[in-house]
């Protein structure tokens, strides 16, 4: 049975590095016909956020990441929210202590810092805590237990050991037993770390594959002591490879936005973003870099899985967000314009559906992000109040308002123009002119939209209509 989990401590929000962890586990789960778990660790109560739950939730649901066990979905293995799991995770720390696997810690925070600074003037590698209260006699323990003085609970690490383990992405994976400290894993406040609650939640919730970042390869020898420890079955390991920035330093906030509801804000298109982040240390092995969620449930496997770290280029998840944005039927289309509309200074202004699909298929090509319907072609919504200098410069000549008179009178003859009556009789004029239709497409050009690009000139004046054209025309000629 394949069961994974995403397992977030709650932040504040979803980082995309977490997007990707949780996007490989639903991607893993769902091609296996596995089970995708979502649990909460929130066992540091330093690290409280109001809200930050919630709006995890939110972020997956938006990306449509839907889980099938966890705080709100309900399921066999809960609570999912580890805060709720506290006597578990005291048990199986007995557990562990009456075998000589854990023990009892009093040292205080004093102590453990002269330690510290001991080992440090020693040049050793790490600081680590030196066992001192495993040494404790059963009546020394049971004393200070029933005075209640604050004490932890320490993993009893053997030195001199080899610590081994599989990883599906980084093959056999080898830690030196020296270098492990003895991992507290109940703290004087009776939270369970990381590590403990990690190890047994997985246990019990019946984790086949833990799938996680890299960060947390380090940690996984002491979860592979806590599962031997406990007499429990190893899961699957598979280690993400990191995210990095585009000059490979770690991906940080510093060089853009990390969280997902960001990137929505900003109108990136979940499927985009569920797109891009899936290529961050996978691919199908072939070329294609455009998916829908269905095709990567089909496609993915964790042996594709790259050990290198993954660049996180905006760039690509821009033109992304194009493509996809492009594959989108017309009426979703115009529904997100609609959307835009009521967000941009247009607000009250009654456009048909006709008008703004005809604005669509002028643009789709050119626009990246919906509100760009609007912000690339405002001249769609209102004339233009200025022009683009460089251009007034290279195309509006002394001759210039001459030949736009006639233009402008040629096309007051028409009726009821559609795109190619517009094209003839500009033509018309430029060859009764004798010059050539560049010398006058280009000043129009500049008349009706105040650019010097974007789609076919036709298709602007057939969109805005003829006496818009004409008072454009005007407007440029005053
Ligand atoms: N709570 C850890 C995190 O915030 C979970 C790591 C893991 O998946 O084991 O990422």
């Amino acid at each position: 049975n394949i069961r994974v989990r995403f397992a977030p401590s709650p932040t504040g929000y979803l980082h995309v590095g977490g997007l990707r962890t949780a996007l490989y586990n639903y991607l893993f789960a769902r091609k296996n016909n596995g089970k995708f778990i979502l649990r909460i660790e929130d066992t540091d109560r330093n690290r409280y956020v109001e809200g930050a739950v919630e709006n995890l939730i939110n972020s997956l649901k938006w990306c449509g990441l839907d889980y099938d066990e966890g705080p709100d979905a309900g399921g066999d293995f809960g609570p999912y929210l580890q805060s709720q799991r506290l006597d578990i995770y005291k048990k199986y720390a007995e557990e562990l202590i009456s075998k000589g696997h854990a023990y009892y810690c009093f040292c205080t925070p004093e102590r453990l810092e002269e330690l510290r600074k001991e080992q440090m003037a020693k040049k050793l590698p790490q600081a680590k805590y030196d066992k001192h209260c495993l040494r404790l006699s059963k009546d020394e323990i049971e004393k200070k237990l029933s005075e209640n003085i604050p004490h932890v609970v320490r993993l009893n690490v053997e030195p001199g050991k080899k610590i081994i383990f599989e990883d599906v992405i980084r093959g056999t994976v080898e830690f030196d037993s020296d270098n492990i400290d003895d991992q507290v894993l109940i703290k004087s406040d009776g939270f369970p770390t990381y590590h403990m609650a990690n190890v047994v939640d997985d246990y019990l919730m019946q984790i086949s594959h833990v799938i996680r970042g890299e960060e947390w390869l380090s940690s996984t020898p002491k979860h592979v002591l806590l599962y031997n420890f406990l007499g429990w079955n190893l899961p699957v390991f598979a280690h993400l490879p990191l995210l990095l920035n585009p000059d490979r330093s770690k991906l940080s906030k510093r060089q853009g936005d990390v969280a997902v509801e960001d990137y929505r804000a900003k109108g990136y298109l979940k499927e985009a973003l569920i797109n891009f982040v899936a290529l961050l240390g996978w691919n199908a092995g072939d070329d294609k870099e455009f998916y829908y969620i269905d095709e990567l449930i089909e496609k993915f496997s964790l042996e594709r899985v790259n050990k290198s770290g993954a660049v996180f280029d905006i760039e690509k998840l821009n033109w992304l967000n194009a493509e996809h944005l492009r594959a989108k039927p017309e009426s979703e289309l115009l529904l997100m314009l609609k959307d835009e509309m009521n967000k941009s200074k247009y607000a009250n202004a009654n456009y048909t559906d006709e008008y703004l699909l005809s604005v669509i298929r002028a643009m789709k090509e050119r626009v990246s992000f919906a509100y760009e319907f609007i912000t690339k072609s405002p001249y769609f919504f209102e004339a233009p109040s200025s022009y683009e200098e460089k251009a007034v410069e290279k195309n509006w000549k002394s001759e210039t308002p001459g030949y736009m008179t006639k233009l402008r009178d040629k096309f007051s003859a028409l009726e009821n123009p559609s795109k190619e009556d517009y094209e003839k009789a500009l033509k018309e004029t430029a060859s009764e002119l004798g010059i050539g239709a560049g010398k006058l497409i280009h000043p129009l050009r500049l008349a009706v939209s105040g650019m010097s690009a974007g789609p076919g000139i036709y298709d602007i004046l057939f969109i805005i209509g003829k006496e818009e054209t004409i008072k454009r025309i005007n407007r440029a000629l005053e």
